[in-house]
């Protein structure tokens, strides 16, 4: 059993955030009411909420996550920065007073990845941690009524983050509906079907580092996205970020399978690039692509045709 388990070359799910796992920029600007086919009236609406989370991440984002003072600076990913992290205590660090200065030098390097440090620790405590009062309620409230508005897209996007990471597969790459899913429970059980194997989610957006980890807080993403699986692709680039990926996470086998899912050109570009397989989510004109239709079996089934043919 140890020997196959170590042997299983793991599958990595690939995400896009924006208007795939989450909603809010197409409410903001129109294009989600355009494609809905939506009345006056709900148009207004989309672009109320659309506005509410704008503010809400902006702010979240300033403050609590302490994006202000680092904009020019954020990097693509926390492993980034991470060699020049010593492991001091943080206890009296002094985020308010950053200073960073372009060019960053190894100094400011270290400034940043302490401060990484400190938002990995903010992240692992969760969106309730950092609103509190009326932010809090006001938050539950928005949360709410997009996912309302959406049709259950937010629920959507968190349920198939869990079955990602903790559906069971069969040898074939199908979701098998005997087996019951859990972290903790890999190993093969009765009827001697294979391990589940790693499972890893990642997530490439194309807003910048620490906006989109507020995000993953906001929209309550956090219990299946680690904070260093988090990549920005808005200097580098789709296609950057899934070579660091296909290195960082299949390295050492080439057995390893990815799988990426998004709304855009350039990710669906980038994954042909990989040959992974892609799944476009989409909404309006493709109703059966939105994200609240869509489930996982469509994932398993792209991983099992790219099997067959290999
Ligand atoms: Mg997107």
């Amino acid at each position: 059993m140890k020997q196959e388990e170590a042997t299983d070359p793991g599958i990595v799910f690939v995400w896009d955030l924006d208007e795939t796992l989450i909603i809010f920029q197409s409410l903001l600007t129109g294009k989600y009411a355009d494609l809905e086919g939506l009345d006056e009236k709900r148009r207004a609406e989309a672009l109320k909420l659309g506005e509410q989370w704008e503010k809400l991440i902006l702010d979240i984002s300033d403050t609590a996550m302490l994006f202000e003072q680092v904009e020019e600076f954020d990097q693509p990913s926390i492993g980034h920065v991470a060699e020049n992290d010593d492991g001091a205590s943080l206890d009296d660090f002094d985020f308010g007073e950053l200073n960073l200065k372009k060019p960053l030098t190894d100094a400011g390097k270290q400034k940043l990845a302490y401060l990484y440090r400190h938002i990995q620790a903010l992240y692992a405590k969760g969106a309730t941690h950092l609103l509190t009062g009326d932010k809090r309620g006001e938050w539950q409230g928005l949360y709410a009524a997009t996912d309302r508005f959406t049709k259950g897209w937010l629920f959507a996007g968190r349920r198939l983050l869990a079955e990602c990471a903790t559906a069971r597969l069969n040898s074939s790459g199908q979701t098998d509906p005997n087996r019951t899913a859990g972290p903790g429970s890999d190993s093969a059980g009765e009827g001697g079907l294979p391990p589940l194997g790693k499972r890893t989610v990642v997530l490439v957006s194309s807003g910048q580092l620490i906006p989109t980890l507020t995000k993953c807080l906001l929209f309550r993403l956090d219990p299946w996205i680690d904070p260093a699986n988090v990549y920005s692709s808005k200097v580098v680039g789709k296609l950057q970020c899934f070579k660091w990926i296909r290195e960082r996470f299949g390295g050492g086998n080439a057995e390893t399978r990815f799988c990426a899912v998004g709304d855009g050109v350039e990710e669906q570009a980038a994954a042909r690039m990989m040959s992974w397989p892609f799944l476009r989510v989409a909404s309006g004109l493709d109703p059966d692509m939105s994200l609240p239709k869509i489930r996982l079996e469509q994932l398993t089934d792209l991983l099992a045709d790219v099997k067959s043919k290999t």
